[in-house]
């Protein structure tokens, strides 16, 4: 199970003293190793296991990316919205927004990283996700269904049959490099009209930043399994992130979302 844990920060998120199109919920979600058990673990094939750990340690393009962002576009890492979990989403208010779908990442966002079940706590929210958006939820990941980690597809398709109603996009190039032409393909329509759900900001938010999605960053669900490498990584990321917000940088606008906390609910947990 999760253990979440208040911080002194949370009446923000009932009082509005926000900055509009930002919202940072400093919640800390942690979990115990043993919430990646060994059948979890087994599910993904052996031979993926070790190719995608050290893929997570070293994406090329992403290292790339992460140094252009820095020197030249900081505020594509910064969310619109940022949540612990995907159960403070109002589904139906997206949806209400004109919002037409919905791109979660993989690992850490929900599932645990290599485990190809759904987060259990976040069931019932993925199945308000799912009403909201019938037919419109995929993920996007840097390892089920990139054909560097994932050939045959094998592995999407179990994440597929595992959270049924869902579909895994089938892509050639990492997050946060790409286009988003199949994204666009399979929802038939903008990116602009989508939302990108991710636990990472230069991957998951620079991407869906640079594409015109909706970014909402989310707390990793475990960092137990996380390698240690991506572990540093995330702290320094932060550290960046912070001393943007500090220095009065904002995300990209959205034409969709005047205010971030019309989307937020706080869930009954
Ligand atoms: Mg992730």
């Amino acid at each position: 199970m999760s253990r979440i844990s208040p911080s002194p920060s949370l009446p923000l998120l009932s009082h509005h003293h926000f900055v509009p199109l930002f919202v940072r919920c400093r919640w800390r979600t942690s979990a115990p190793a043993e919430e990646l058990d060994a059948d979890e673990k087994r599910s993904v094939p052996m031979t993926n296991w070790w190719q995608r750990a050290l893929g997570q340690r070293l994406n090329s393009a992403g290292v790339g990316s992460f140094a252009s962002v820095v020197a030249r576009e900081p505020h594509l890492a910064l969310p619109h919205i940022a949540v612990p979990d995907i159960r403070w989403i109002d589904w139906t208010e997206m949806e209400r927004l004109g919002f037409r779908g919905v791109v979660f990442d993989k690992d850490n966002t929900l599932t645990a990283p290599y485990s190809l079940s759904l987060w259990p706590p976040l069931s019932h929210s993925l199945h308000l996700c799912r009403s909201a958006f019938p037919g419109k939820i995929a993920i996007f990941s840097n390892s089920a269904g990139l054909r560097q980690f994932d050939q045959d597809g094998s592995e999407a398709r179990a994440l597929e049959e595992s959270i049924g109603g869902i579909h895994v996009i089938r892509h050639e190039i990492k997050k946060p490099s790409g286009t988003a032409e199949d994204i666009e393909k399979y929802f038939g329509c903008s990116a602009s009209l989508l939302v990108m759900v991710g636990d990472r900001h230069f991957t998951d938010v620079v991407y869906g930043n640079k594409h015109g999605f909706l970014t909402i960053l989310t707390e990793p669900l475990s960092l137990s399994e996380e390698p240690f490498i991506v572990k540093q990584v995330r702290k320094l990321e932060n550290i960046l992130v912070k001393r943007w917000y500090q220095q009065g940088l904002r995300p990209p606008k959205h034409g969709l979302l005047s205010e971030a906390n019309q989307c937020i609910k706080v869930p009954s947990l």
